[in-house]
């Protein structure tokens, strides 16, 4: 176990930390001095460039914290991954998180002060489901019916409400902290939904649902969960405005990046972490050598996906690994296509932000604010579809995915250019899509959050704004208090 950051030599740090495993038998091991000032308590590493880490070593160096900001992918972002290359006349398309909404205050914030804009996104307008088309404003109207039983006329999210009642009540009368409350975190979405006497159709349509944009299954998550969304206002349904800023959502972290300069470094995946009270070392891959880089405390802003894999000496308290091991991730595939011609616009088009039960789930007009003929047609398909189509090769997931498309609108295929598929559960440095609150997960966050000795944890997995891309600015803001009160007290 470490005892005294000085005696962070090479040697020393082998000895002491029993390096007999054949990760540093396999790469030369030698020790980094990125700090100018080796003895300097306000050393900082940060671990992971999405935004959790992005915001944190901003704000930590704009308070006079000595930070370094450490990524293993060769750009800053992370989930935040807009795709530039694969398409014609300079349009571009978010492969990863895309929505900001009016709640989303940390973002509109930086946005503000970094003149980004935000302009408000198409909302839905049609629906494709079980092989029928109708429009939102059909449904709104009464005019279109869903054909799922047991739904109610006037709108597509929001149906399961009816058969939850008892319990958005119960919350009302009991309060948030009750044990009975609290007990519904034992049971999945699907159970409460049966017990509420929903037909199978309600769980189906859940499913398309709320569930595509948690990317998870009813069966997995917690019905505390959903029984708290439905008592704010704030649930997602077809009303809800979201928007997008103008350009690219990666202007966001690439700003950050920008404003951090020489103090993030790339290609470095950590690959173990070793601490005690003194201070940490991050041992880091650069190139086909190890590097040691000592500092007094270290924020891990890495998805639990990834840090479940990562060597920590000594480990975490048990029941941080507990957390780390089993906390619920999604599945999410989106694929981006492009054709010559904005057919969607056509006057008998479905629509150009389409809800369905197709393998895609969601397909919309992406490229609505960037100069035509030509456009993007986007897909964001999550849970048991994007399971089957991760399964798949590329070829055969385009071949599904025009397929859909023609389905939705016949003459699709007259101006199909090109597609382009982005798995989130086979990228190497997330391997999921975002977290969820699974059953008996309830308090996760709250676990996942808490420091350990030098050691602070940003991520979306740690916000109360999950799964979002504030969630993760909102976590690396909680991490600057954290650190600003530690160096204070
Ligand atoms: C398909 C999809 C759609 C989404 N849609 C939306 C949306 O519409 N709106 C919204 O707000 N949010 C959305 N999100 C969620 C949002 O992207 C995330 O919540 C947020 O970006 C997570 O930020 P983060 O910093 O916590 O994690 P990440 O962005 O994952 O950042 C972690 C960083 O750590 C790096 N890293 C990992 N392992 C190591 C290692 N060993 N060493 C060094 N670095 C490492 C990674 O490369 C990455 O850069 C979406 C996500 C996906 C996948």
């Amino acid at each position: 176990m470490i005892k005294n950051q000085n005696q962070f030599t090479r040697r020393t740090f082998i000895k002491k930390a029993g390096l007999t495993t054949s990760l540093f038998s396999l790469y030369p091991l030698s020790y980094s001095s990125i700090f100018s000032n080796s003895t300097d308590d306000k050393r900082i590493i940060v671990i992971g460039a999405g935004l959790a880490g992005l915001s944190c070593a901003y704000e930590l160096d704009q308070a006079g914290f000595n930070v370094m900001l450490i990524e293993a992918r060769s750009r800053p972002g992370g989930r935040v991954n807009t795709y530039r290359d694969p398409f014609s006349d300079n349009l571009y398309s978010e492969m990863g998180a895309e929505y900001v909404d009016s709640s989303d205050t940390y973002i509109q914030e930086y946005c503000k002060k970094f003149n980004l804009k935000i302009l408000p996104a198409k909302q839905y307008d049609g629906v494709y489901v079980k092989g029928q088309t109708s429009s939102i404003e059909g449904l709104r109207s009464g005019r279109d019916l869903l054909p799922f039983k047991g739904t109610l006329e006037g709108k597509l999210f929001g149906q399961e409400v009816q058969y939850i009642q008892k319990w958005i009540d119960l919350v009302k009368l009991k309060g948030i902290n009750s044990p009975e409350v609290q007990a519904l975190d034992r049971i999945s979405v699907e159970d409460i939904l049966k017990e509420g006497g929903a037909p199978k159709d309600i769980i189906d349509l859940y499913t398309y649902a709320n569930a595509t944009e948690e990317t998870a299954v009813p069966s997995k998550m917690s019905a505390l969960y959903m029984i708290l969304s439905n008592t704010r206002t704030s649930n997602f349904s077809e009303n809800t405005v979201e928007g997008r800023i103008l350009g690219g959502n990666d202007q966001l972290p690439k700003t950050l990046a920008q404003k951090l300069g020489t103090k993030i470094m790339y290609n470095r995946p950590l690959l173990r972490l070793d601490y005690n009270s003194n201070g940490i070392i991050a041992t880091v891959k650069e190139k086909q050598r190890l590097v040691q880089i000592p500092a007094k405390k270290c924020v891990l802003a890495i998805p639990a996906s990834i840090l479940k894999n990562i060597e920590i000496n000594p480990g975490f308290s048990e029941e941080k690994i507990n957390c780390i091991n089993n906390q619920q991730y999604g599945h999410a595939m989106k694929i981006a296509m492009q054709y010559r011609q904005r057919f969607w616009d056509n006057k008998n088009s479905i629509g150009q932000r389409v809800f369905t039960d197709t393998p895609l789930r969601r397909v919309y007009h992406f490229s609505i604010d960037q100069p035509g003929p030509r456009g993007i047609l986007l897909s964001f398909t999550s849970g048991e579809d994007a399971i089957k189509l991760g399964k798949l090769d590329n070829k055969k997931r385009l071949n599904i995915a025009q397929n859909t498309c023609r389905n939705i609108w016949p003459e699709a295929p007259m101006f199909w250019e090109k597609g382009v598929v982005k798995y989130w559960n086979e990228d190497p440095w997330v391997k999921a899509s975002y977290s969820f609150a699974g059953v008996g997960q309830k308090g996760f966050r709250e676990i996942l959050a808490k420091p350990e000795g030098p050691v602070f944890f940003a991520g979306e997995h740690t916000a109360i704004q999950r799964a979002s891309m504030n969630g993760a600015i909102e976590s690396g803001m909680r991490v600057t208090d954290e650190l600003k009160r530690a160096e204070s007290s």
